[in-house]
């Protein structure tokens, strides 16, 4: 992917809206809000661009299902009500959007999920699969079991955690702020917006703490640190007001709003080493002299077909490496089938995959987005 400059030309975008800008208070949905997100959004997907959503409001919703006026503390009330106003969140959007023509998929992720290499893998082709039909996935946090979003606000976060997943181009986190301010407005009337910088720069958080947001739930300094590593995807995050009427319609259309944070160069290559840096090898593959050059020439995906050997007990989502015919490492990277199923595959094209193993998960065995050359 390349590191898009103008928005005009972001293709996947992952917006991020929270709780402020949905609900009325934090009770109950705003539902002509909702409207508008969702018309914003159609148009964004009419538009020929690819759109993730990453939504809050469910609590709210449960508290007025629930005939709850006020939040309660304990955290399972919390989860419960996340549990029953989900329900109405993703009827909202499923509702709304089939006037557009458009379907909605309802994914609840945690922190952990994506940490795990197998449920990585298995989000990513959910997601993906999801975009190429053309639907609007709709994430949240998975309440029931996981509690950062309820306690700390942190669905930033886990929308740079979906941007890097799915490799967005662009990552939208609005919020009730014109975008980083490089002072607090509240006691400097001269604090003026940041209108661009790079993701990961260590004086954005100095900032973001002096622009007031700190305390707030899912504040300013939780956005700096989300763009830091929706950079590690090479994805661009933009910081800017939901409450702009058309905003994303005027991004799109590359009006200079908000603060953008940019992926250094390389961010691609960054996450790739990361990927491969964190992880024990599991097993190894051996590869045709064909494959060694595909690998290495075309920065290909490595398909079951050039794979002559496979050594060690791997599951999907392990790092493997790929060995040479003379056993010299080629790449290294995480592997789609499990060492029984590859030993299965092996050295036939992959249109048998789903005839040899009587399903298929991926068409490869290592994805290029999953693979490491060496040099
Ligand atoms: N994920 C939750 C929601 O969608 C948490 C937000 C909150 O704590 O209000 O409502």
């Amino acid at each position: 992917m390349v590191n898009a400059v103008n928005i005009s030309d972001c293709q996947r975008w992952v917006i991020k809206i929270g709780s402020a800008l949905l609900t009325n208070g934090g009770q109950g949905l705003a539902v002509e809000a909702i409207d508008a997100w969702v018309e914003q959004i159609a148009a964004l997907r009419q538009g020929g661009r690819e759109v993730l959503l990453v939504s809050s409001g469910a609590v709210a919703e449960g508290l007025t299902r629930l005939g709850w006026t006020r939040r309660p503390h304990a955290l399972h009330k919390l989860q419960a009500a996340a549990a029953i106003g989900q329900m109405g969140l993703v009827q909202a959007y499923e509702s709304r959007f089939q006037k557009y023509g458009l379907h909605t998929a309802q994914v609840l992720l945690t922190h952990e999920d994506l940490a795990d290499r197998q449920r990585y893998l298995n989000a990513r082709s959910t997601l993906n699969t999801l975009l190429d039909l053309g639907v609007i996935p709709i994430v949240n946090e998975n309440d029931t079991v996981a509690t950062e979003e309820i306690r700390l606000g942190d669905n930033d976060t886990l929308a740079a955690l979906v941007a890097n997943l799915v490799e967005a181009d662009l990552l939208v986190l609005l919020t009730d702020q014109q975008g980083l301010l490089d002072a607090d407005p509240r006691s400097n009337p001269d604090a003026r917006l940041i209108p661009e910088a790079l993701a990961g720069d260590i004086a954005l958080e100095k900032m973001a703490l002096g622009s007031g947001g700190a305390l707030g739930r899912g504040g300013m300094l939780t956005k700096v640190r989300a763009a830091a590593r929706a950079a590690r995807s090479g994805t661009m995050t933009l910081i800017a007001s939901g409450n702009e009427h058309n905003i994303l319609q005027r991004l799109a259309a590359d009006e200079k709003l908000g603060t953008r944070l940019m992926p250094a160069s390389g961010a691609v290559a960054a996450r790739k080493q990361w990927l491969a840096g964190q992880l024990r090898v599991r097993g190894r593959l051996t590869l045709d002299d064909g494959a060694v050059n595909v690998l290495r020439s075309a920065g290909s995906s490595l398909l079951p077909v050039g794979v002559t050997r496979v050594e060690g007990e791997f599951d999907r989502g392990d790092l493997v490496v790929c060995l040479d015919p003379a056993g010299e490492e080629v790449a290294r990277g995480l592997v789609n089938y499990n060492a029984a199923e590859s030993k299965q595959i092996i050295g036939q094209p992959s249109s048998r995959i789903e005839e040899l193993l009587g399903y298929i998960d991926e068409m490869e065995l290592i994805h290029r987005d999953n693979l490491v050359l060496c040099r």
